[in-house]
């Protein structure tokens, strides 16, 4: 009975998860999706729990009392620091699955080493180092998102890289296939802690050489590695939900990086075998030319005038959280008969759909959110680009500069509008560490201040100011 139950809430958990992810992918549906990853989870968890194998009770309790105490700070980090939650949370998952392939090997090795089957070696061989180096990998990304003092932001590189990472990479992987041939030779149980050893070692190796404008990427790759890890677990521990959760979960990742590499222009290959990184060197600003600076009564009158308002958001709105007066000035431009349409960057901001969420937040209508390729054709006819602290988005360099870090990446045309205001509060570069052109550029106008306190100012303008 309790088994027929298991098996039920196993099919409704992956049900539930299938549709957290369909759910998921459009904002209208998307707190729904989350719901439903919730109660899936749960089911899972329950189903779980009352089969007749587990017995010791207490344990399964402690591990969702340390669940809730790592989960429930963690989710109230702020939206600005979600992407390295987001590397902490696979390092969990990593290290779970890392854990758990090691308690397995050493349980069956003790019990009888005819437990440790050639497909049951090939899967904890598998979960182990995808497990350990997601791990390693993502507590790097993270430390380098958050800014840590002592791992170093930008990338570090040095000759042969690639060699000696495949080279650890290769090891452990050599190891582990003769741990699969011979898992319970006189030298196995020695082989084993090397192999994780050179896992752990791998996930660094992996993340030091990569520079800030790559890490989202990186990061959805490690969210597929901790997927795979978890299909590795479920064979090991013949639990089909797991092998569901963790394809569905491998998979997306999968998805993800790759919708990212076309937004970034990185080679998926590239980036998947670490061989990126190149040191940025800032290079100054052309010194001739002048930042021009416009107040926010020559600002507001400029948009006023406009026919075609093209608001650019990136990573400086979400850090002022100035998306609330975003939308007040919204609503003062369609008011006086101004067309205004929010141009979305695939990785403005420092999360996929960062900005999507921001301005679903100050419920600016969905309709006025337009996707770079489908802005970018009417950007000649935009009579004023509002660039509210995005950098890299807007940066030309990327179209021509081979020796840019962001060269290939698509850009949303900022520069091809009539004229360009500019919101940022200083001369200071974007997260690539480059400077952008599009600032001295002869059409550019620039508004210093924090976003919020800026648009504030020009919403003023038209509320109680000068503009009627
Ligand atoms: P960006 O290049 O990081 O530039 C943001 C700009 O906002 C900065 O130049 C900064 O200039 C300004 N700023 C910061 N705080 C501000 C504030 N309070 N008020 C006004 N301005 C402020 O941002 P982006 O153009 O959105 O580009 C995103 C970058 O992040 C890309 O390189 C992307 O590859 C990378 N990335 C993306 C993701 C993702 O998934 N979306 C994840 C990680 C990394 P000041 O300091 O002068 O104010």
């Amino acid at each position: 009975m309790t088994h027929a139950i298991g098996q039920l809430g196993a099919i409704a958990a992956t049900a539930l998860f299938i549709f957290s992810l369909l759910w998921m992918s459009d904002p209208k549906t998307a707190r729904r999706g989350v719901a439903a990853g919730v109660v899936g989870m749960t089911i899972a968890v329950l189903a779980t729990w009352i089969q007749p194998e587990i017995v010791h009770h207490a344990w399964i309790l402690v591990a969702i009392v340390a669940g809730f105490l790592v989960g429930v700070p963690l989710s109230r980090v702020p939206l600005t620091a979600v992407p390295q939650r987001t590397a902490l949370s696979h390092a969990f998952g990593g290290l779970a699955a890392g854990l758990v392939g090691t308690a397995k090997y050493y349980l069956w090795l003790g019990e009888g080493p005819e437990l440790l089957t050639k497909f049951r070696m090939t899967a904890l061989v598998a979960e182990v180092i995808l497990g350990f180096l997601t791990f390693t990998g993502s507590l790097m990304a993270a430390g380098k998102l958050q800014e840590i003092r002592w791992i170093p932001q930008r990338p570090v590189t040095y000759a042969g890289q690639n060699l000696v990472n495949l080279g650890i990479l290769a090891l452990a992987v050599i190891l582990g296939v003769l741990l699969i041939a011979y898992p319970a030779a006189a030298w196995s149980g020695f082989a084993f802690p090397v192999v994780i050893v050179l896992a752990l070692l791998f996930g660094v190796l992996l993340i030091i050489p990569i520079g800030g404008a790559d890490m989202p990427t990186v990061i959805s790759i490690l969210n597929s590695y901790a997927g795979l890890a978890a299909v590795a677990m479920g064979f090991v521990l013949d639990n089909r939900l797991l092998v569901t959760a963790g394809a569905l979960d491998g998979s997306s990742g999968l998805i993800l990086s790759i919708i990212m590499c076309r937004a970034m222009n990185r080679s998926f290959t590239n980036v998947l075998f670490g061989a990126f990184g190149t040191v940025q060197v800032a290079k100054a600003n052309e010194d001739q030319k002048e930042w021009k600076q416009e107040s926010p009564e020559g600002a507001a009158q400029l948009l006023e005038q406009a026919r075609l308002v093209v608001i650019i958001p990136g990573y400086g709105m979400a850090v002022a959280q100035a998306q609330h007066k975003v939308r007040e000035l919204y609503d003062q431009l369609t008011k006086r008969g101004v067309t205004v349409k929010f141009a979305i960057h695939p990785v403005a901001g420092r999360m996929p759909g960062h900005m999507n969420v921001l301005l679903a937040e100050a419920e600016i209508p969905y309709s006025a959110l337009v996707e770079m390729d489908e802005i970018n054709p009417e950007m000649p006819q935009c009579d004023v680009a509002l660039v509210i602290g995005a950098n890299d988005v807007v940066n030309p360099a990327a179209r021509y500069a081979k020796d840019s870090p962001i060269f290939g990446m698509p850009i949303i045309d900022a520069d091809k509008a009539k004229t360009v205001l500019a919101i940022k509060r200083s001369k200071k570069q974007g997260f690539a560490g480059i400077d952008n052109e599009l600032y001295v550029h002869d059409k550019t106008w620039m508004l210093f201040g924090d976003a919020k306190g800026v648009i504030g100012d020009l919403v003023k303008q038209f509320a109680g100011g000068g503009l009627h």
